[in-house]
């Protein structure tokens, strides 16, 4: 039947609600372009369920996976990151193996050809469609270099070498040189025989195993880091991004009212400040990035998040923040506190949005570029620390702080600079704004016509999958 004839493409993204939209993206986006396949979503019910799918056409179909995460020793309930300390994730991450012989199962029950495409974590999927005979493709929601870089230091741990002293390059790629600082807490602790250090190899040399790599960023933007990629898994990615949130529909009365407080200001006046849906600083550096925005004169629209190692169960309580603060602000009209979730593409595509103080999460790099926003980056965990090196590179990020350890001090007063800087009439910020302005176009023009180079890429990656 013809059912038989048109690929079937079976998504896989990581179990966390956040991992699950940028597959739907793509899932849209491959629909585009062959309106006759049939998408297949995989996760765990509860994933599924928690879902709102967009309207596609053909629909996407949704596979459950039957998931025990108790059996691991983590709470019953638990499906996602979100849910879990980070203490946690080793078990959850290896948890998460344990879907394997369901998706065996599926996947061999289906009869047209099969492209698998599934989330790095999941790339032990490679062996299920080299049995089956399928197409396996991973796809990196993030970018090029940051997942390289990321990956290289599973790899070798380069901060464990004897040579290494603070500052040290990696053996894979020795042009890239890092601090210290860039490595994340549970890397830094890393000695290579323990679970992080085992996982991550393991997830490397599956990663190995795959046909080709989709990657969420633009060839004219990131050739280096793609070059990269390719020599770490040694097979081709293909730059499909930007792969963008669509705004969020949400007509709240706090949406509205943050969009109002926008429109009240000029032109690139506002800082817009948020960490990110994971992150939190730390409470002395919450205290001097109050002090340092105050200092700073300038507007701001701040997402708050309790924290670091603070509860969050009652929210975000005033007592975190210095004292009169927030009243200050609020009377002068100066500063705007959001607590909770904040609408951050819409408030990026506000034209009295000027600069966004982010960690530097790759989503929050692209929303930001694609408006011509430039970064002040405080990368706080992960890959974020090189996706901060890269932005650093296109001339469109100014780094403030590294890190939420208690080692990472930041004065109020390095805040107010460097915000001013990036702000002000200055010649750095003039030139950041003109780069930040020609990598929008560079964003928009990839997915202009088929001619767009993530378009002829996905295209490129379609017949690579039907000529298999
Ligand atoms: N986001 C949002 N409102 C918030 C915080 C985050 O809409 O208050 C969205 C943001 O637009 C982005 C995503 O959540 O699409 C965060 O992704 P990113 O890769 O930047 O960081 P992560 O949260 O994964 O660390």
């Amino acid at each position: 039947t013809e059912e038989a004839e048109s690929l079937h493409v079976v998504l896989f993204p990581f179990l966390a609600r956040g991992h699950i939209p940028a597959f739907l993206r793509l899932a849209a986006l491959l629909h585009e372009l062959r309106p006759g396949i049939t998408v297949t979503l995989v996760s765990t019910a509860r994933l599924l369920a928690s879902l709102t799918l967009p309207a596609t056409t053909p629909p996407i179909r949704l596979q459950a996976l039957p998931f025990a995460p108790a059996d691991h020793g983590l709470p019953p309930g638990a499906e996602s990151l979100a849910d879990l300390h980070v203490h946690q994730f080793i078990a959850f991450f290896q948890a998460s193996e344990s879907l394997r012989p369901a998706f065996e199962a599926f996947v061999s029950g289906l009869r047209s050809p099969v492209c698998i495409i599934a989330d790095a974590f999941f790339a032990w999927t490679a062996d299920v469609a080299r049995a089956r005979g399928a197409f396996h493709a991973v796809f990196l929601p993030g970018g090029a270099f940051g997942n390289a870089v990321f990956f290289s230091v599973w790899e070798h741990l380069p901060h464990t070498l004897p040579a290494a002293g603070d500052v040290f390059p990696l053996p894979d790629f020795p042009s890239v040189v890092l601090h210290r600082a860039q490595i994340p807490r549970y890397m830094l602790a890393a000695t290579g025989a323990d679970p992080w250090t085992a996982f991550f190899r393991r997830v490397i040399s599956s990663c190995r195993k795959t046909d080709a790599v989709l990657v969420n960023t633009v060839q004219e933007l990131e050739s280096s880091g793609l070059d990269m990629l390719k020599r770490s898994f040694g097979v081709q990615p293909w730059p499909i991004g930007p792969i963008l949130a669509p705004p969020t529909s949400s007509d709240s009365q706090d949406d509205a009212s943050i969009i109002r407080w926008l429109d009240a200001h000029p032109p690139r006046s506002v800082l817009y400040v948020s960490f990110g849906s994971q992150n939190s600083i730390n409470a002395g550096q919450m205290t001097q990035l109050a002090l340092g925005l105050e200092a700073s004169g300038r507007p701001f629209l701040w997402v708050l998040r309790p924290p670091l190692g603070l509860d969050a169960t009652d929210g975000f309580k005033s007592e975190w923040l210095p004292s009169g603060f927030e009243e200050r602000t609020a009377k002068a009209n100066r500063g705007l506190l959001v607590r909770g979730w904040a609408p951050q593409v819409r408030i990026l595509a506000h034209p009295s949005t000027g600069a966004f103080m982010s960690h530097c999460g790759w989503n929050s790099i692209l929303e930001s570029l694609c408006h011509g926003v430039p970064l002040i980056g405080w990368p706080l965990g992960a890959e974020q620390f090189f996706n901060a090196m890269l932005v650093a590179e296109w001339g469109v990020c100014v780094e403030v702080a590294r890190g939420n350890m208690e080692s990472s001090a930041v004065a109020s007063g390095a805040v107010a600079e460097t915000v001013g800087t990036v702000m002000g009439e200055t010649a750095k910020g003039d030139e950041m704004r003109r780069n930040a302005a020609v990598i929008a176009r560079a964003m928009a023009a990839a997915w202009e016509g088929p001619r767009g180079s993530s378009a002829a890429s996905l295209e490129g990656f379609l017949r690579c999958v039907e000529m298999s």
